[in-house]
């Protein structure tokens, strides 16, 4: 008897935003094998940990045994969840909704969808809640990833466009990261950094961040900012370009408008009030500022350290001031470039997969772009009132004005910030309808509905990377038991809905697969700052290429604004003059220590993946709340010994242990671990689940991406 034949499936990897891409290898319709695609242009046949791995995660018996194989329901709160047919499960989703829409209408109903859909899932998402039931409230968990950067982006430049790319890191002379660990967040661009560095010495690392991370240890000079002082830093650096001269008069002349404001406005961020409330040196931050601004070519990197803020969009802005003033932008080499947390949500982004946005990178607040898009979908108008965002959305939930809440391929019961108002939302709700792969997420265990959803190495479709690079993901093999695609969810929860919500009509949903719902995507971009209309899905077949691709280009474009003219109603980038604001919870005599979230080298979101396989607990076994020796020291705690981190929100217990990468009074601990790792009460006796149990729901007035990075604690011996 022959060997079934081995087959080879070019796609990418589903974590982190870099991505990269893979070749999958399969046999009678098993995943057997992953390897880093050599002609993928963003990681040239490398991978990390993370990603060489993937095989090993798709088919390691703990993560066949968690996966959902076929809908479930749960007849009563608390109950456990039986089978039920395809049929039944929509069925029952759609009447609920229908009476939903009808007794409270349509924005008694939220969607919450995640970075980790491919951009043809998100579009239908989107059409289904904006165009069909007539609701903006659809959001992601971008929102808690990259609306500051998006916020930033359009302030500025007048588009979510991040104008540089990966190549840049071999062109530029100076390199200036800010609030990320890309050692662990994104391996493989920070090897393509190292090796930058090793082939030209004479680049210039600066790394800004409260912590003296593994990316910090390629740094030529590294600043301990305090906790959210980025904004102080930056106004301080262009402080010191004025005094300096360091400037580009004439690029700021031709090419931008807001500068005489910008200028009054960082008059008082003299050297020495940013040395002592950033807690730096006058001459380190001279010394950083000279590098950026007299550097042939300086790249900003940047990621979570500035989103999430509760003023992240003043600091993604404050750090584009920089380049702008410098002329630092529109070359190779140079300008800002911020890592995407997911893999995609830019794609998301691109078909306004949130609940501020519009296809095509269109703004919902614009009634020309409303109108747009209504002409697009065949519809009379899209809705003008405001979506509720990620944690506006949950906070409606909890106050009873949702009613319905639709989750697809996230976990909000484990990472978003305040647990407790989470489980009031997913208990009010009288419905809630959770899409996933796995059975095992914490908010599977408050569905009234679980549908089970295909995974990595089953899915059709498309995503792009932090560098606009769109690439196609294929199917290595079938999606196990009853799973279906998530387009395929929403298209067949939108025609159920629409044979109630508008009988006889024409369908809006005539998709018959992935490829009809990107050709609609990518016609809604004809004339946007993201145009793709020149990148056909027989083209994208050939390789990824880079937005925007415009009817007759012949590829994308590699870096943006080289021309100086920006995406503005002058053409011109505007300064943006937003003052320095503290934390919105700031350490005090009751909760005295500042405590940081991140990621693990090893580790993505929830472990629902990467939490299934032994070997990516080497690195990190268990967790840990990382504590300066001398803190550990003046409290009495032993290394490992179990303490308890108290909020204004929640309580954990987790054993301590001695970092002197922290400074004194700040703390950090991953955020991956569950409720399998970590447990905890509330004041009221209600069970919690990991570090999102502390942290707040404040969030940035403009991007409202809420503040994960800075939570006031206590800790004590338990
Ligand atoms: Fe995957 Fe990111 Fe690692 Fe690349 S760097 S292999 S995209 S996790």
């Amino acid at each position: 008897m022959s060997a079934l034949p081995v087959t080879h499936t070019r796609s990418t990897c589903p974590y982190c935003g870099v991505g990269c891409g893979v070749v999958i290898e399969a046999q009678g319709g098993r995943i057997t094998g992953v390897q880093g695609d050599p002609l993928h242009p963003a990681n040239f046949g490398k991978l990390c940990t993370k990603g060489s791995t993937l095989h090993l995660t798709a088919t390691a018996e703990v993560t066949r045994q968690a996966r959902l194989l076929q809908p479930m329901q749960r007849l009563e709160r608390g109950a456990a969840p039986v089978p039920v047919s395809w049929d039944a499960a929509l069925d029952t989703a759609s009447s609920e909704i229908a009476r939903i829409v009808t007794d409270h209408g349509p924005d008694a109903v939220g969607f919450y969808l995640s970075g980790q859909l491919l951009t043809e899932d998100y579009y239908a998402f989107n059409k289904l809640a904006k165009g069909l039931l007539g609701t903006n409230n659809l959001d992601t968990n971008s929102r808690l990833c990259m609306s500051s950067a998006v916020a930033g982006y359009k302030a500025t430049l007048g588009a979510d466009a991040p104008p540089a790319c990966y190549e840049d890191i071999e062109r530029a002379h100076c390199v200036f990261i800010v609030g990320s660990n890309m050692a662990w967040a994104h391996p493989i661009l920070f090897r393509r950094l190292e090796a930058a560095k090793a082939a030209n010495p004479a680049m210039k690392i600066i790394v800004a961040d409260p912590r003296r991370t593994d990316t910090a240890s390629l740094a030529d000079l590294f600043l301990p900012i305090a906790p959210g002082s980025d904004v102080l830093l930056f106004h301080g650096m262009l402080h010191l370009m004025l005094w300096e001269g360091w400037i580009d008069s004439d690029y700021i002349a031709a090419h931008t408008t807001g500068f005489e404001a910008l200028k009054n406005l960082v008059r008082s961020a003299t050297p020495e009030r940013v040395a002592q409330e950033c807690g730096v040196r006058v001459d380190d931050v001279l010394q950083a500022t000279r590098w950026f601004a007299q550097s042939p070519a300086s790249l900003s990197l940047y990621c979570q350290g500035l989103n999430q803020s509760s003023s992240g969009t003043a600091k993604n802005a404050a750090l584009i001031n920089l380049h702008l003033a410098t002329g630092q932008i529109g070359k190779p080499g140079a300008g800002p470039l911020s890592l995407t947390g997911q893999p995609n949500a830019m794609g998301g982004r691109e078909v306004g997969g949130m609940a501020n946005l519009l296809s095509g990178h269109r703004d919902l607040a614009n009634a020309t772009h409303r109108a747009e898009v209504a002409a697009l979908w065949g519809i009379p108008e899209v809705p003008a009132a405001p979506g509720k965002t990620a944690i506006e959305m949950f906070e409606a939930a909890a106050d009873g004005q949702i009613k319905a809440l639709w989750i697809a391929c996230t976990n909000p019961a484990q990472s978003m910030p305040d647990q407790r108002m989470v489980q009031r939302a997913l208990e009010r709700a009288e419905l809630v309808v959770v899409q996933e792969a796995f059975t095992t997420t914490e908010t599977a265990r408050h569905a009234h509905l679980l549908l089970p959803a295909s995974s990595w190495g089953e899915k059709i479709g498309t995503v792009t990377n932090s560098e606009r690079r769109i690439s196609r993901v294929r199917a290595a093999v079938p999606a196990p038991g009853m799973a279906r695609h998530d387009w395929q969810i929403a298209v067949e929860l939108a025609h159920r809905l629409e044979a109630r919500l508008r009988p006889g009509q024409r369908t809006l949903f005539p998709y018959a697969g992935p490829q009809a719902l990107w050709e609609e995507h990518r016609s809604s971009t004809a004339g946007r700052d993201l145009d793709i209309t020149g990148l056909s899905w027989e083209r994208l077949e050939q390789g990824p290429q880079q937005w925007p691709m415009p009817e007759g280009a012949s590829q994308g474009q590699a870096r943006l604004y080289e021309n100086g003219i920006f995406p503005t109603p002058d053409g011109k980038a505007r300064f943006h003059s937003a003052s320095y604001q503290p934390l919105a919870e700031p350490v005090d005599a009751r909760y005295p220590f500042g405590l940081t979230t991140g990621r693990l080298r090893d580790q993505w979101h929830g472990m629902s993946r990467t939490g299934t396989l032994g070997r990516l607990f080497s690195h990190t076994a268990e967790p840990r709340l990382h504590m300066h020796p001398q803190d550990m020291q003046r409290r009495g705690f032993a290394e490992g010994e179990l303490v308890q981190i108290a909020s204004r929100r929640g309580t954990l217990m987790v054993p301590v242990q001695a970092d002197t990468q922290l400074a004194p009074t700040r703390l950090f601990m991953a955020m991956h671990w569950g409720s399998e790792f970590l447990g905890g009460r509330a004041e009221n006796g209600e069970r919690l689940l990991g570090i999102n149990a502390l942290t707040q729901p404040a969030f940035c007035p403009t991007s409202k991406q809420p503040e994960l990075k800075h939570t006031a604690v206590k800790v004590s011996k338990v």
